[in-house]
């Protein structure tokens, strides 16, 4: 497991990914995959202490497979995405809800609401090898000691590599570029001294402790 070697050019996520999370957010089913970028200042480290805004409304977690791409990928294809994929690690795409729902309403884009400083502590990336079933990784977010949110990517209503292939016709990925697959239902906010913890198929890969900016 080791941190990323490449400058990151931007970090892709998937939106509604899960049909279960778009369910209690109301929103409906995608028929193909929601894309949105968030910014290389909301990239941090998931590891010891999460810094999070003060006093704009809830901050949730939205726990996802995080994908470190290796190689250069333009309208790839299937074997051209599987070998690009360097690394899966864990990452949360934080969310100020409240105020995503406020620009959702006038029509507005997201970045304020998903692209503050530090809106993306990444875990370390475990090396990607055969031995990683893509669509059988299982994975959890404990919140104080309790699980609030639990996941399996065969849940996804796109998976991985068709989500990779997607996302290279819109936007070239370069190495290091960080692709994030989009949450399962528990989102919830965090406060100041919640301990988090992050599983990945059960073994915890990162702890933080959250704190107000
Ligand atoms: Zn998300």
């Amino acid at each position: 497991m080791g941190q990323y070697q490449w400058p990151t050019s931007k970090i892709v996520c998937v939106g509604r990914n899960y049909a279960a999370h778009a369910k209690e957010l109301n929103n409906p089913i995608p028929k193909e995959p929601l894309l949105f970028i968030k910014s290389t200042n909301t990239l941090v480290d998931l590891d010891g202490q999460i810094s999070i805004p003060n006093n704009q409304g809830e901050c949730q977690h939205e726990l996802e497979i995080a994908i470190l791409i290796g190689q250069p990928l333009k309208n790839s294809d299937y074997s051209e995405s599987l070998v690009a994929i360097e690394g899966v690690g864990l990452a949360l795409d934080l969310t100020l809800r409240e105020l995503q729902s406020d620009l959702k309403s006038k029509g507005q884009p997201w970045e304020k609401a998903k692209s503050f400083d530090g809106a993306c502590p990444v875990s370390g990336f475990i090396s990607f090898d055969e031995s990683i079933n893509l669509s059988g990784i299982q994975f959890g977010l404990l919140k104080n000691g309790d699980y609030a949110q639990q996941g399996n990517s065969k849940e996804m209503l796109f998976d991985i590599l068709g989500l990779i292939q997607q996302i290279s016709t819109h936007f070239s990925l370069y190495p290091g570029d960080i692709i994030l697959t989009g949450t399962p239902k528990g989102v919830a906010s965090l406060n100041s001294g919640d301990k988090i913890c992050l599983e990945f198929q059960q073994q915890p890969i990162a702890r933080a402790t959250i704190q107000y900016d």
